[in-house]
């Protein structure tokens, strides 16, 4: 646990004093997990990272109020949230008492989802001015959209129809090496975005009610008995995430 968790804290430095460079974060961490020296740890808990500029470096386009609002009170309230859920589940744990699952997953899922997103959305963006994408990232853009203003316009159409509260997303798809954009309606439908399933289990009630009918309590109590750990080792040591 402790060296897991001073990898990360190195791995958060790392990607901190690159940022602070206006780079992207580099080096085998970041290799490992592009996401990894975005995120901060202290103490075992998330920590709500500081903009990677000012509040008002986003201006006119994006107000210095809104930005200190959506920062300091929004995403500090989902990394809260997020530690709190985490410290109930391991009280649960404990205890061996898991009546409050669904609740605390969902806590975990909204936000999980709420701080990865609000960490990324910072990071997306950066003062009037800049340069566009490189040569390298317009041409994976035109490899899965055709060209940049493909992607530019259904990543804007896809923004624009969300219905309610939610996000755009251009995601990487790791299994088929492919860039696909999505539409989050709010985030937290249970999963929080930004993470990388490496274990699934399916639950639809196709996948085991002829053998354990209406029974899916015992469908998943024998399903331990087919894990392939082995393949799961393998797809956590690609992405740097063993201890
Ligand atoms: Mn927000």
């Amino acid at each position: 646990m402790s060296d897991s968790l001073s990898r990360r804290e190195a791995l958060t430095a790392l990607g901190a004093g690159a940022l602070a460079l206006g780079l992207h974060a580099t080096g085998a961490g970041a290799a490992d997990n592009p996401h990894a020296g975005l995120m901060a740890f202290k103490d075992g808990q998330y920590v709500l990272p500081p903009l990677p500029y000012d509040y008002k470096a986003l201006e006119p386009h994006i107000d210095e109020q809104t930005m200190r609002l959506h920062h300091d009170k929004h995403h500090a309230a989902y990394v809260a949230g997020l530690n709190k859920a985490l410290a109930a589940l391991e009280a649960a744990r404990k205890a061996n008492d898991f009546a409050a699952i669904q609740a605390l997953s969902g806590q975990v899922a909204f936000h999980g989802s709420g701080h990865f997103l609000h960490t990324l959305f910072w990071n997306n963006m950066r003062a009037p001015g800049g340069a566009g994408p490189s040569a390298a990232l317009t041409a994976a853009l035109s490899r899965d959209f055709g060209s940049l203003d493909g992607f530019k316009g259904q990543f804007g159409a896809a923004s624009k129809a969300v219905e309610g509260s939610g996000w755009g997303i251009l995601a990487y798809e790791m299994l088929g090496k492919k860039l696909l954009v999505l539409q989050a309606e709010k985030h937290q439908n249970l999963t929080a975005q930004g993470v990388v399933p490496v274990l699934v289990l399916d639950v639809w009630e196709h996948a085991y009610y002829l053998k354990y009918q209406n029974n899916r309590g015992e469908y998943v109590n024998q399903w331990w008995n087919v894990v392939n750990w082995d393949g799961v080792e393998r797809h956590l040591a690609g992405m740097g995430a063993l201890v």
